[in-house]
């Protein structure tokens, strides 16, 4: 009798699983059910350029039904709300489903270290809705201080200085001009601020591309606010730990993420920041029946004895390989240990600049850099057969 695979979540890991897996399996092998709580696929990668309008949403959202035509994948669309390793039971906001073999590829959520208001007075950029939220509320400062003629609607603060805030202030520094002169508000006017509690900012670039990424956010007037921890926030306030206090109505917090709340509900074992632990072949400790692959897991890189990071690249790669580790599962087969390959690493810096390591040295910035950017988010579109589709 075909097993029921059960594949939760439609991002990066999620999507390239199921349809890898239905590559290799038959109807007669194994019945594919999908669950994601949008009809679509995000491309999280590019949301700071649907953040600022540079891109429509349509650029990031795929549609699943779409990807998965013909593919004999069932697609349902609801919201996980519960795992019960035990008796085999994924519940859903509108129903159960029963496994037999299953993978979490959930992702994961905002990390916000208890810090006091943040949740609650933070913009965040996790979804095509939250950066539609972000890009509507600019447009709205913009308008009211036409009003109310404060400083702070015009003073936009990011949080973090990681690849994700990094790449949003990028999209800010280009989109500026353009929203000044459609407000028809002076450039100087406006204050747009990187706060990070290191010193650096982009860990893990080496230092001469963070150099170039440093200068080039400067001279597109960035101010980075460096070794200033952010410790509290406020409705129109942002405290630092220096005791200085920014004034502002927009605040986005980019700074960091962790594991998957339903994940880390059931029971799974996993470190302190909720990602869980996983075999050299992706399954969850103590259950072999379950693979958890993507941001919601952590795997360990043994050359630096430090967690890989939660890229898209790799989580697509452990789609690719968990969709084998299934299959081997029901037809026997050897398992080779899950190793990523590391293409490369690009942070886009706005719309024409960017700095990358290609391979294991080779570095580029400026255009070049942004191209390969590009390329590289056209590479999966086609892996996943999406590319002509939006
Ligand atoms: P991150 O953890 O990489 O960066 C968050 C930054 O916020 C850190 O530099 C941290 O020091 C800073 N921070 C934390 N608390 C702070 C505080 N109180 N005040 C000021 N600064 C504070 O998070 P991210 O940028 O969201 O990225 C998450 C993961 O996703 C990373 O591993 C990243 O590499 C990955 N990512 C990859 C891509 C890509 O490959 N295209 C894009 C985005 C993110």
């Amino acid at each position: 009798m075909a097993k029921k695979v059960l594949i939760l979540g439609a991002g990066y890991g999620g999507l390239v699983c199921a349809l890898e897996f239905r590559k290799q399996a038959t109807a007669s092998d194994a019945e594919v059910t999908l669950v994601n709580k949008h009809s679509y696929h995000q491309l999280i990668t590019q949301l700071h350029e649907t953040a600022t309008g540079a891109k429509s949403d349509q650029t990031v959202r795929v549609s699943i039904e779409q990807t998965i035509a013909g593919k004999n994948i069932r697609f349902v669309k609801d919201t996980v709300t519960e795992i019960d390793r035990e008796k085999r039971i994924v519940t859903c906001t509108g129903q159960e489903l029963s496994y037999d073999l299953l993978v979490i590829a959930l992702g994961s959520e905002n990390e916000y270290f208890g810090i006091p208001g943040m949740k609650e007075h933070s913009l965040t950029l996790k979804s095509v809705n939250q950066a539609r939220l972000i890009r509507t509320h600019v447009e709205r400062c913009f308008a009211q201080y036409h009003y109310e003629r404060t400083a702070d609607y015009l003073t936009f603060v990011i949080g973090g200085a990681g690849f994700s805030g990094i790449e949003l202030v990028g999209e800010f520094a280009d989109a500026i001009p353009k929203w000044c002169a459609e407000n028809n508000i002076s450039r100087s006017m406006i204050k747009l601020y990187n706060v990070e509690a290191m010193p650096g900012i982009l860990p893990g670039f080496e230092p001469e591309l963070v150099a170039h990424a440093e200068r080039s956010l400067k001279e597109r007037g960035v101010t980075f606010l460096l070794g200033t921890p952010i410790v509290q926030v406020e409705p129109g306030k942002v405290h630092l730990k220096t005791g200085d206090v920014l004034e502002t109505q927009t605040f986005i917090w980019t700074g960091g993420v962790r594991g998957h709340s339903v994940v880390m509900d059931a029971g799974f074992e996993a470190v302190p920041n909720g990602r869980s632990k996983v075999n050299e072949y992706l399954q969850a400790l103590g259950n072999e029946d379950v693979y958890i692959i993507g941001d919601s897991c952590i795997i360990i890189n043994s050359e630096i004895n430090r967690p890989f990071p939660p890229t898209a690249q790799i989580a697509g790669q452990m789609g690719t390989a968990t969709a084998k580790y299934l299959y081997s599962d029901l037809k026997g087969g050897k398992k080779t240990p899950f190793v990523p390959e590391i293409a490369g690493t690009v942070a886009s810096l706005g719309r024409k600049d960017a700095i990358g390591r290609i391979g294991k040295s080779f570095r580029t910035t400026g255009r070049p850099a942004y191209i390969v950017k590009d390329l590289s988010n056209m590479r999966y579109l086609m892996k996943i057969g999406a590319l002509f589709q939006r």
